[in-house]
């Protein structure tokens, strides 16, 4: 059995394993190796790119709560 690749919709942000999307039926796409794969293998380093263990990032975060003053 052939390994059957992720595709993606991008009208609907679908993942499928079929030629066209369940949804609207347009032609899929193979989906992005990088973005959103549910199989994120390179996660670890996205992260470390991002700095998102670092305390800055963090810290960042915390000022989209202080939404009411
Ligand atoms: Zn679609």
């Amino acid at each position: 059995m052939p390994r059957q690749l992720l595709q993606f919709c991008r009208v609907c942000e679908v993942y499928t394993l079929k030629t066209e999307c369940p949804k609207c039926q347009a032609k899929v796409t193979q989906a992005p190796p990088l973005k959103w794969s549910p199989e994120d293998k390179r996660a670890h380093l996205r992260r470390k790119l991002e700095n998102v263990e670092d305390e800055e990032w963090s810290n960042s975060l915390s000022r989209f709560n202080n939404t009411d003053d």
